[in-house]
């Protein structure tokens, strides 16, 4: 069983070098006795990518707000920056092995692009689903919902 908040805040401190080199603001919302039924491993590196991400892709002095909650059945997180977010049309593409948008930061920051596939393979083997929108005050939101009582 995996204690969400924990995993969370670990995550961010695991990041916390990227962070305070771009002096970005973290928001961590996550309720304390959250449980779930994963492998923590795999949600760790998914959440650990997601995470890198809007970290990767936000201006210096940018917002990142990570909020868990519980709904029905479902635990669903999400993860908002205020970063560039991603051409409308693209969004359907992000999920895709090997595609990064064709873009100079993208030539600058580096990565693989298969951060967002990995992810995906590892949120639906917990029978969740993964999802990406833009903010309409800018940057990406990525939403995941996870079942509470499954075992992976
Ligand atoms: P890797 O994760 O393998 O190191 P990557 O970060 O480029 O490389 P993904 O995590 O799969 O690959 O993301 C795919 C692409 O989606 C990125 O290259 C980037 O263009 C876009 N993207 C992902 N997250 C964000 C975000 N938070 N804001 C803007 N663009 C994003
Ligand atoms: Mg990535």
């Amino acid at each position: 069983r995996v204690m969400l908040n924990e995993l969370l805040h670990k995550i961010v401190t695991d990041n916390d070098y990227l962070v305070s080199e771009k002096s970005i603001h973290i928001k961590l919302n996550c309720p304390e006795q959250l449980m779930l039924n994963a492998n923590e491993t795999l949600l760790y590196s998914a959440l650990n990518n997601i995470v890198g991400n809007a970290i990767k892709y936000t201006h210096s002095q940018g917002t990142i707000d990570i909020n868990a909650t519980t709904n029905n059945d479902n635990i669903v997180i999400t993860i908002a920056d205020s970063g560039v977010g991603v051409p409308e049309q693209q969004l359907p593409l992000l999920f895709h092995p090997f595609y990064r948008v064709s873009d100079a930061r993208d030539r600058d920051s580096g990565g693989t692009g298969l951060g967002l596939a990995i992810a995906k393979q590892a949120i639906e083997l917990h029978h969740g689903q993964i999802r990406a929108e833009n903010n309409h005050s800018g940057g990406l939101i990525i939403t995941l919902e996870l079942p509470t009582k499954l075992t992976n």
